[in-house]
Parts: structure tokens; sequence; C-alpha cells
């Protein structure tokens, strides 16, 4: 029987394992956290804390498995510009047959009535009004809403199936592959223990799905077979995230949950867009071990009296520089510095007045996430934060309220994306048998087209197999 290894089981690995399961393949997983029972659970779910740690928080950290785990928002709609860019790849009725089955998934294993947000013909009216009379433009999509208390439950379920079916899978839970190098056609696997290493294995495969995600996407530049790719670099997005009143956003929570809208700046001529709405949510941590950054998430039971989202600007860069994930991560750094090691929060009048916050005490809106603060012009480009600024603007002309004085603003809210990766429709790359999906591709930005690039690359292993292992089919450019 031939070998795969699955490296990585967020929630592009896990979608791909799904349709491995029982295929006549030997499927060998591996992911540094640990077997999904054993995830850690919050702790404010648990009572030991009232509000994230500002600093570090295991809960969100590698081998936690991101936004599967947190939130579980999941965009439904086949969009050329929301949550990648599968829509080039395969093109908008490819993509919603996958993004209907990652629906489908989900609801089955689901603990309780998810309901899908869409918008109606009024909403749809009504938004296109507000936002073109603001000057933003908004992109449609439908979507679910997990909530972070749903998510260990619908992970779990979904891995039990796939267990009950897959006597094919070998589970390599708690270890971090350290290399992957190519061994004549085949793959050799380096693993080790993830938190006691010292215990190197190293295994050899006929084919390989890499899906580390955008934690794993300095360790892919430096795998033996990266520089046998064709990539092209990839973009940053350098944001805030924003804390508010639920109150002055209701109405487009209640009518969209997440309205999508994007604005192009006056000033720069860059385009700016929301992302991650948490309506009633809680701003919370991400812990990249040598930085920490901002991220937001919402329960479905337990709620604030706030909502937060991310505003981002996307940068993406020509000659002579070429390291785009290392220019965000120093903005993230230098805010941390700041911050004497975690995440800054300033209000948006001090901000606009530019002078430091120095005390939250009598501020109306209440932060959620215990941050440091600061003055985040200190840390951050001026291009980067005057776009933010009219974003927020432009938005409150469709929810007042929005760009008052006591909104909060969190930095380092900094998405670093892996460089583009040429694939063909099955997410296989010019080395034949190798298969990179997920946010670690680039293609994708969130759960619903990490989880469909799963998809593809499972039923592209299927096809493999079945018509015997032939070389690579045509590549799609990197756009
Ligand atoms: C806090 C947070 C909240 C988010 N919320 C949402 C949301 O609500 N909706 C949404 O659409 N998107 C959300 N996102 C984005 C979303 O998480 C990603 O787009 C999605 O998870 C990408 O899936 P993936 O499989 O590519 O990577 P991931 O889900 O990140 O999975 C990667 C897996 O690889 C493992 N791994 C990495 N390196 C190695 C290695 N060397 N060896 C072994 N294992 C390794 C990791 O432990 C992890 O399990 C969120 C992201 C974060 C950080």
């Amino acid at each position: 029987m031939q070998k795969l290894a699955l490296i990585g089981l967020g929630a592009s690995g896990l979608f791909a394992l799904k349709e491995l399961a029982g295929a006549d393949v030997e499927v060998h997983v591996f992911d540094v956290g640990p077997t999904y029972e054993k995830r850690y659970a919050c702790p404010i779910d648990q009572g030991k804390l009232t509000v994230c740690p500002p600093k570090a928080c295991s809960y969100c950290a590698p081998g936690q498995s991101a936004g599967s785990w947190n939130d579980f928002k999941v965009i439904l709609s086949a969009s050329p510009v929301i949550g990648g860019r599968l829509y080039d790849l395969v093109g908008e009725a490819e993509l919603q047959k996958r993004l209907d089955m990652v629906r489908a998934t989900i609801l089955q294993h689901a603990p309780c009535e998810i309901p899908v947000v869409k918008p109606n013909a009024d909403d749809l009216e009504w938004i296109k009004k507000k936002a073109t009379m603001a000057g933003m433009t908004y992109h449609y999509q439908e979507l679910l809403h997990c909530g972070s208390d749903n998510a260990p439950a619908i992970n779990t379920s979904i891995l039990d199936e796939i267990k009950s079916k897959g006597s094919n899978i070998v589970f390599h839970f708690d270890k971090k592959v350290v290399s992957v190098a190519r061994r004549n056609e085949k793959f050799a696997v380096r693993s080790d223990r993830y938190r006691k290493p010292e215990e190197e294995v190293e295994d050899v495969f006929d084919l390989c799905i890499v899906s580390v995600g955008r934690g794993g996407a300095a360790w892919l530049t430096q795998q033996e077979f990266y520089k046998a790719l064709e990539i092209n670099p990839g973009q940053v997005d350098i944001g805030i995230r924003v804390e508010t009143s639920a109150f002055f956003t209701e109405e487009v929570d209640r009518r969209f949950y997440e309205p999508k809208l994007y604005y192009r700046s006056r000033h720069s001529n860059d385009v700016v867009r929301n992302f991650c709405s948490n309506p009633k949510g809680f701003v919370t941590p991400e812990n990249h071990r040598d930085y920490v950054l901002v991220n937001g998430h919402s329960k479905m039971y337990e709620k604030s009296e706030n909502n937060n989202f991310a505003v981002l600007v996307s940068k993406t860069f020509t000659r002579p520089f070429k390291n785009p994930q290392m220019y965000s991560q120093t903005i993230a750094k230098i805010a941390n510095m700041l911050a004497g090691g975690g995440p800054l929060v300033q209000r948006l009048g001090d901000l606009k007045a530019g002078r430091r916050t120095k005390s939250l005490t009598n501020n109306l809106i209440k932060p959620t996430l215990e941050a440091e603060c600061g003055d985040i012009s200190l840390a951050y480009p001026h291009r980067i934060l005057e776009s933010i600024v009219e974003y927020l603007d432009a938005f409150d002309k469709i929810c007042p309220g929005v760009a008052g004085e006591s909104t909060l603003l969190y930095a380092p809210e900094c998405k670093s994306y892996p460089d583009s990766i040429s694939v063909n429709k099955n997410m296989e790359t010019n080395v034949p048998n190798l298969f990179i999906i997920g946010d670690s591709s680039s293609w994708t930005r969130g759960v619903g087209q990490a989880a469909t690039s799963g998809i593809l690359a499972g039923e592209g292993v299927r096809q493999k197999l079945k018509i015997g292992m032939p070389a690579a089919s045509k590549l799609v450019p990197v756009g």
C-alpha cells in the first residue's frame, strides 16, 4: 500500500483526512497539538479567569488549530474576494459545491442548531444604499457562526467519524514534523515529540499533504523542497482590532452578522476592509511564542456588550524587498515591545488627537482584553493608520457611534500569509505528489476555503491512486 503523510490537522487537514478515510492508502497524520479531546479548554469557560490574559494564552497557540476552534465562523459563499482565492483556481461552481459539502458536514456534527446567516432582498437594498453613501463597497456572503463554545464538539465529532471509517489512518499527535525532504520520488519526513523533543524519527512516504496553516509559513520556507516550488511573494495585512459598543452595530449585526465592506483610502489608495466581526464577542491574544497578536471571537451562549472586528490594510511589495512576513512581524514586535510584551490598546479619540491613552477607567467602552494602554502611532506606519481611521469614519456613516472617541483600538493585528504557491486544481504543486493546502498554500484565508482545499486535495489523491500516480497536471499560475 502507498503511504501518505498529512502534516497538520487544522481546518484543511481535517477535511483532507475525511476524504481519505477508508481510501487505499496508509495515511499518517502529524500534528503538534494533542488529540482533539485533550486540547486546552478556554480558561474563562472553566471559571479560572474572567478576561483573556494579555501576553499569551495556550488556548490560542500552535496546536489549537486557530479558527476552527476559536469563533469558528465559516464563510459559505463562493466569492472572488472573500475567504481566499480558490474562486480563481477552480471557478465558482466547483468552489460552491465544496463549500456546500463543508456546510453539510459542520451542520451534521453540530451539537445544536446553527442558523445559516443569509441576507434577504431588503437587507441587500439597505446595505447597498448605506455603503454607497459612505463610499464603501459591500460584498455578499452567507455564513455559519458556530461559536468557540461549540467548536470542540464539532471538531471531535468529525474526527470520530473519520476514525470509525479510517482503519487506514495512523495518528501522531503531539508530534512536530521537523523536516520534509525529497528522496528520489518520495518524501523523507522527520518528526519529534513537540513538548519534550530529542526522539527524532524518520519515515518515507509516497505522497505528502502539507497543511501547517499560517503558523507554519516560516517552517515551510525552510524545507528542502521549497526551492523547487513555483512561488511569488505573498501579501500581508496590517491592521487594528476595533472594539466598540454592540449597540452601535446592532442593525448590521442583526441583518448580516458580518457585513463585508471594502473601502479605498483617499490618502494612500490602499484597499481597506473589515474582517472577523464578533458581535457581543471578546478580544483575545493570539500567541505566536515570540510575539503576540490580537484577534477576536464570540460564543454561541456567553455574550459581552461589545462588538469587535479587524480593520486591515493589505500590502504587497515589489523589488528589492521580498519578505512581507518579516515586515508584518517586525511591526507586531515593535507594538509588543512598547506594551511590555503584549498588545497595546488606544482610544480612537486619543489616536486622532496624537496622544497616548493612559487609562480606560472612565471610558464608555469597557475592554474585554486587558491590554497595555499606549500609543499605536509609535509602532505603525502613518500610511496604515491614516487608512484605518478613514475606514472607521466611513463605517460610522453606516453605524453611527463606531468612530466615537471611546472606541478602542488594539494592536498588533497582523496577518502574514506564506508565499503564493502555484498548484493545480487539486492543490498539487509542481513537485509531483506534494500537495500544499489551506492557509500554508496562501490560496485560502479562512476556515471555509481551507476546508475546501482539503477536500480538493483528498479528491486529487484518490484520483491518483485510481489511475496509478501520474505526474502533476497543469499548474494554475499565481495571480
Ligand atoms: C484566533 C483565530 C481565530 C480565527 N477565526 C476564524 C473564523 O472564525 N473563521 C474563519 O474563517 N477563519 C478564522 N481564522 C483563520 C483560520 O483559522 C484559518 O484560515 C484556517 O484555520 C486555516 O486552516 P489551515 O488548515 O490552513 O491551518 P490551521 O487551522 O492553522 O491548522 C494548521 C495545523 O497544523 C499544525 N502544525 C503546524 N506546523 C506543524 C508542524 N511542523 N508539524 C505538525 N503539525 C503542525 C498546527 O498545530 C495546526 O493544527 C482564525 C484564525 C485565528 C488565529
